[in-house]
């Protein structure tokens, strides 16, 4: 025989009661007990309802109107017309019992647990009644049989425990005087000796088709659900998540006791005694293979088999300098907690051994902490303890596996992937049998750490980075292209898998949880809603994602004082925005100590050189220990290209305006022109070899005219530029007799630096620097003659966009 359990979602209508059908009809080769469910979401309305009817609420009749409508239908639906009155007024008659139960709950305005058990039985009764009809109808040889008959309990209502004896000799002679091929059985429901209806707890059926495959040894059971599968995580919140093939009974159960709802945890006990193996399957997919639940298989397969999470957790604890002194403490306490009927989902490591912490259930929490305090009211007096406090809103997450005794440096790896998303862990537990690790986590992190673990521990191929992008101007839509096209190649080649979640420009901003499709982005971002730097971060940080990126492509002032904020938040930065590196030393100090605090890289490789590795290839330097001791650089493309291309046939002003056209300038020219930028870049240059340095202390001698610097807007600047035409001819006279080019130079030197135009001999490192090149030369301990040179294109909107990328990239592999 073999035990079929259709959940609520499986026989939520008549369509999904066909399905049913077709599964029931294709088992031939034996026969088979059928375990239903009420029709989805009847049990909580039959919950609701009696909840308005004991606050005398008249509304209750509403959901009683609501339950009949959905019965009735069905019924409608399912059977042939000349076959429906005679279901149709048993089913009536039924509801009308129903209604006088919970009239009366409505009338002396109260429900007794008893009584809830009794109406909400009626959501299996009706449901295994209509389809046991429906069967008959549809041609198979099936019959109802009411489970209050063959499951007895005790009178815990609401979670009755089985009395295996009677019940299991009931179920055995039942099928044993039967001969009918499908019994339909309502799961759930129960009775005690007294003939009392009782319920088996939330989720029951699992359990009820459970002890029914036991009691008659049948070959199999089978967990008929909406998911195809017990699944290395909850499907709903993971979405790389896949159903696992082959789990032992122990994972099973301990997978379900930390929340994966597909299996009721005690489920599982009676068919293990039996050795009966569990199939979970997909009613919606019948052919997907689903999970087989059987003994375990000494050894072999993975460590870690699945993650899973029980939400609405309070953790209480109990601490003091006495806690040592006094007797038996911690026998008081788990007693007082049983006593008042409170249990314990987990005891955890304390901070100290002066303390003892539980996790219980957050609504058991007011409780605890009252009878808790009255059972050590003379010790807290005393000061000998602390009162308890009950810290709520939290969450459970576990790693399960048979196999995670014999492997050492999972939790290691647990809590380092964790640590690094910032998802702050407030309790740890290991299972005495070493089959799981549990942490006890807020609410709010709990998706970002399923997802955390399970790309840890699952997809060690493939890591996730959540892209939130600001500035789609030049080198922010380059940039965008550029991911766009690398995609596959990185997915495939580097493991990485990039997705840009939100996109802002001064004027809209738009989020897609799935990644903005790339090759649209300009339409998404066209439709979005008003920008906002605020809400931008706050909508980060809702989304709470694991491996966030914020990339700044602009050049404000605004949006590099946000991040600060991001990496507090664990969010990476990648930024070819230089201010905040140039800003005060102090502040430059905080970003980079906040990025080490908070395990979130702060990476602005293009803030020197646009693509050129250079702050990489210093990074390096330093980090294996070599010294900087000084540094020269041509580090403006923007004033090579002006200097390159400017001679006695054009003037500087067409030369100026071409290199903003071709965006080898900084939006507003003048803060190239008259070496800002430069300096800039030297600082953050020293500041990275080492040395405390700020802006004010860097020498500038600018070429241009005071008048220039002067200006306060484009138009003024270039209009300066032309008046002064002459002055800039005989720079270029000068250095052209010499036969020399002009070049703007930055050195830094014994801890000084100094950046301005420099007339450079033929011959020189920098004399044949072409168009927008760069070049650095640094002298190092290591290099103290020749020096390490880096040199190539250090300008324009696609080398700085790939730079990004390549920030990004090492993001990745961080
Ligand atoms: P039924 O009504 O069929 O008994 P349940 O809702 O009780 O179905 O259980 C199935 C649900 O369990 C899935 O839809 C899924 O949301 C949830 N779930 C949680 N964790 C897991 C997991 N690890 N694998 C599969 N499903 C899970
Ligand atoms: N109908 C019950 C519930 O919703 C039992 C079950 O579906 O397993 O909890
Ligand atoms: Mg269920």
């Amino acid at each position: 025989m073999k035990v079929l359990k259709f959940g609520g979602t499986s026989v939520a209508s008549s369509q999904e009661i066909r399905r049913v059908r077709s599964i029931v009809g294709n088992i031939t080769d034996t026969r088979v007990a059928v375990v239903v469910s009420a029709m989805g979401g009847i049990t909580d309305l039959l919950l609701a309802m009696a909840t308005l009817a004991s606050q005398q609420d008249p509304e209750y009749k509403k959901i009683l109107k609501e339950i009949e409508n959905r019965h009735l239908t069905c019924i409608r639906e399912l059977l042939p017309v000349d076959q429906q009155s005679a279901a149709l007024s048993k089913v009536k008659s039924e509801l009308n019992i129903l209604e006088t139960l919970v009239e009366g709950a409505f009338l002396i305005g109260e429900t007794t647990p008893r009584l809830l058990d009794k109406i909400v039985s009626y959501g299996e009764l009706l449901s295994s009644f209509i389809i046991s009809q429906f069967l008959m109808a549809d041609g198979l040889d099936a019959c109802f049989k009411d489970s209050r008959e063959l499951i007895i309990t005790n009178e815990v209502f609401g979670k009755a425990a089985v009395r295996f004896e009677e019940t299991n000799a009931h179920i055995r002679d039942y099928f044993e005087h039967n001969n009918t091929q499908v019994n339909v059985l309502p799961g759930f429901i129960a009775s005690s000796s007294n003939g009392n209806s009782t319920t088996l707890g939330r989720g029951g059926s699992d359990y009820t088709a459970a002890v029914i495959a036991a009691a008659v040894e049948a070959e199999e059971l089978e967990i008929w659900t909406d998911v195809s599968g017990m699944y290395t995580a909850n499907p709903k919140l993971v979405k790389q998540a896949k159903a696992i093939e082959h789990i032992s009974y122990e994972e099973a159960m301990e997978l379900s006791h930390f929340g994966a709802k597909v299996l009721y945890p005690p489920t599982i006990q009676p068919v293990l005694s039996k050795n009966i193996p569990i199939r979970i399957k997909n009613t919606f997919q019948p052919d997907s293979p689903g999970t087989l639940v059987t003994r375990s298989k000494n050894g072999k397969g993975k460590t870690v088999r699945g993650i899973s999470n029980i939400g609405g957790i309070a953790l209480v604890s109990l601490e003091g300098p006495g806690m040592i002194g006094i007797p038996g403490i911690s026998k008081r306490f788990f007693e007082v907690l049983s006593l008042a009927d409170i249990s314990v989902v987990m005891i955890t490591q304390a901070s100290s051994e002066h303390s003892i912490c539980v996790g219980i259930a957050e609504q058991d929490a007011d409780l605890a902490v009252t009878v808790v305090n009255e059972a050590f009211a003379y010790e807290i007096e005393s000061r000998k303890l602390k009162p308890v406090l009950a810290e709520k809103g939290l969450a459970i997450i576990a790693l399960v596996g048979d196999n995670m005794k014999s492997h050492q440096g999972l939790s290691g790896k647990m809590f380092s992937s964790l640590g690094k998303n910032n998802v702050n862990i407030r309790a740890i537990a290991q299972g005495a049998s070493e089959r799981n690790i549990s942490a006890v986590i807020v609410q709010e992190d709990v998706k970002k750490a399923l997802n955390t673990l399970h790309e840890a521990f699952f997809e060690e191929q493939v890591k996730q980075l959540n892209l939130f992008v600001m500035g789609v101007g030049n080198v922010g839509s380059k940039f965008l292209n550029q991911v766009q096209q690398q995609k596959k190649y990185l997915k495939e080649n580097l493991k990485l898998n990039i997705r840009v979640v939100g996109i802002s420009n001064s004027r809209t901003m738009a989020f897609d949880e799935n990644g903005i499709p790339l090759t649209d982005w300009e339409q998404v971002l066209s439709k979005g809603q008003p920008a906002n730097a605020d809400q931008f971060l706050a909508q980060i940080r809702k989304l709470n994602y694991r491996n966030s990126i914020f990339v700044d492509n602009t050049a404000s002032e605004d949006v590099a004082a946000m991040y600060e904020s991001f990496l507090r938040q664990s969010i990476s930065v990648v930024t070819c925005n230089k201010i905040a590196c140039s800003s005060d030393y102090e502040n430059y100090r905080k970003l980079k100590r906040l990025a080490r605090e908070y395990n979130a890289p702060f990476l602005f490789e293009t803030n020197v050189g646009a693509g050129l590795p250079i702050l990489d290839t210093l990074k390096h330097l330093i980090a294996s220990g070599d010294r900087v001791h000084k540094i020269q650089a041509v580090l403006s493309g923007s004033l090579n290209f002006v200097w390159n291309n400017f001679n006695d046939n054009t003037t500087f002003y067409k030369v100026v305006k071409q290199a903003q056209e071709e965006g080898y300038t900084e939006p507003d020219p003048k803060i190239d022109l008259s070496g800002i930028d430069v300096m800039r870049k030297i600082l953050i240059l020293a500041r990275e070899s080492g040395y405390q340095l700020d802006i004010d202390a860097i020498e500038n001698k600018s070429f241009l005219p005071e008048e220039s610097l002067e200006t306060q807007d484009n138009d003024a600047f270039f209009n300066t530029l032309e008046k002064h035409e002459p002055a800039f001819q005989q720079l270029y006279k000068e250095a052209a007799e010499e036969d020399c080019k002009l070049k703007y130079v930055a050195e830094f030197a014994d801890g000084q630096a100094n950046v301005g135009l420099h007339k450079i001999p033929r011959g020189h490192d920098f004399y044949n620097l072409e168009g927008s090149d760069n070049i650095v030369l640094f002298y190092t301990e290591r290099y103290p003659r020749q020096p390490l040179i880096i040199k190539g294109a250090g300008a324009g909107a696609a080398v700085t966009a790939s730079g990004i990328f390549a920030d990004i990239i090492r993001i990745g592999n961080f």
